[in-house]
């Protein structure tokens, strides 16, 4: 579906930074935090989770209404403008009613089409930017999906926040960013402006920067990162949050990559780099389609001498010799076997073509 978005904060700005405490506890709390915010400069808009979607019940849910009053004295003290998660009909109500200048959808409300259904008919008329999470499992159309829904709501200042997606196993992420995801997003809907919250995807604090520069290289257009006065004793996610402090020295380390590279000298080279990758990619694949030619000749092979498709000693051979050549030239263990398994499904689905037909 065609959109054309509007810039978010009404005005074109390459960087949309956005800071404040995972939730707003209490006013003195919200208070602290967005002076020291606001004291500094650079801050365009100030985060605060009101109603908050906690994983088990009676952990701490929000404080609900009291806290907009709160984020309306946040506004009018400091000048900065604020922003609340709603998942509901009545969160829009409440969160209009109390001013709030921008709304984001979370990343459990993403993943539910009605959830987004029923916000977006609550947008109806209203004219707010909103600014939307990736669901929390990889899922790009549902994605897509809850952008369209708010935008046929009549919503055209629409930002989309990268959080992270859910992983099932080990990694240091507490959500992985699965970068291409956002980066395809951004393929298909260039005007639309991606922010990295990259407290969600860390979950820890050590490891904020460089997620965040990461994104800036990637020529993301903003961040989202939680603050908080004393992080150790927040009454939610204790362990991402940094202090006002960190988080300003952190914003004056970033080095921000211009979108566009002015140097003639610097585009050529690039292009030319570009067409080297390219052209890497195009003998990657005439590989890979020689590859699955062979597994073809092997499925024949089996075919004729009745062996099963799957060899298990063979398939972990191949794996665990791919994975020392890789060490070799620097490639991380994870991605040859991801690449490895997909190269081997692919093989098996080839095989097992030429073996039915
Ligand atoms: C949040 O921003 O505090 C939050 C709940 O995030 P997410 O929806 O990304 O989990
Ligand atoms: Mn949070």
């Amino acid at each position: 579906m065609e959109m054309k978005f509007e810039p978010v904060l009404g005005v074109p700005k390459k960087h949309i930074i956005i800071a404040g405490p995972c939730s707003a506890e209490s006013e003195e709390q919200v208070m602290t935090v967005a002076r020291e915010l606001a004291a500094k400069g650079g801050v365009d808009l100030f985060r605060a989770g009101i109603w908050k979607p906690r994983t088990r019940p009676n952990s701490f849910e929000g404080v609900g209404v009291v806290g907009l009053p709160w984020m309306k004295r946040v506004k009018e003290e400091t000048g900065l403008r604020t922003t609340t998660e709603v998942a509901k009909r009545d969160h829009v109500f409440e969160a209009l009613k109390y001013g709030i200048d921008v709304l984001w959808l979370g990343a459990r409300t993403t993943v539910n089409p009605f959830a987004v259904q029923e916000v977006a008919d609550a947008l109806k008329g209203v004219d707010i930017p909103v600014l939307i999470k990736n669901p929390i499992n990889p899922d790009l159309k549902l994605w897509i999906g809850a952008i369209e829904r708010i935008y046929q709501a009549g919503i055209s200042r629409v930002g989309v926040i990268h959080r992270g997606f859910a992983y099932h196993g080990q990694t240091k992420y507490r959500n992985v960013p699965r970068w291409q995801i956002p980066i395809e997003l951004k393929r298909q809907f260039p005007d639309l402006p991606i922010i990295c919250d990259n407290s969600h995807i860390c979950g820890r604090r050590d490891i904020l920067f460089d997620v965040a520069q990461k994104s800036l290289d990637l020529n993301f257009d903003g961040l989202m990162t939680e603050i908080h006065p004393d992080p150790d004793s927040a009454w939610s996610d204790a362990k991402q949050q940094i202090t006002p402090k960190n988080y300003l020295e952190m914003l004056a380390t970033f080095s921000y990559p211009t979108a566009t590279v002015e140097d003639k000298s610097v585009v050529e080279s690039l292009d030319h780099l570009r067409n080297e990758i390219d052209e890497i990619d195009d003998d990657l694949l005439n590989l890979l389609g020689r590859r699955m030619k062979i597994s073809e000749q092997i499925g024949t092979y089996k075919k004729e001498n009745n062996i099963a498709i799957l060899q298990t000693n063979r398939w972990d051979e191949i794996l665990n010799r791919a994975i020392e050549k890789g060490k070799l030239k620097g490639l991380s263990d994870g991605f040859v076997e991801s690449i490895l398994k997909a190269i081997h499904q692919e093989s098996i689905n080839h095989q097992e073509n030429v073996m039915r037909g």
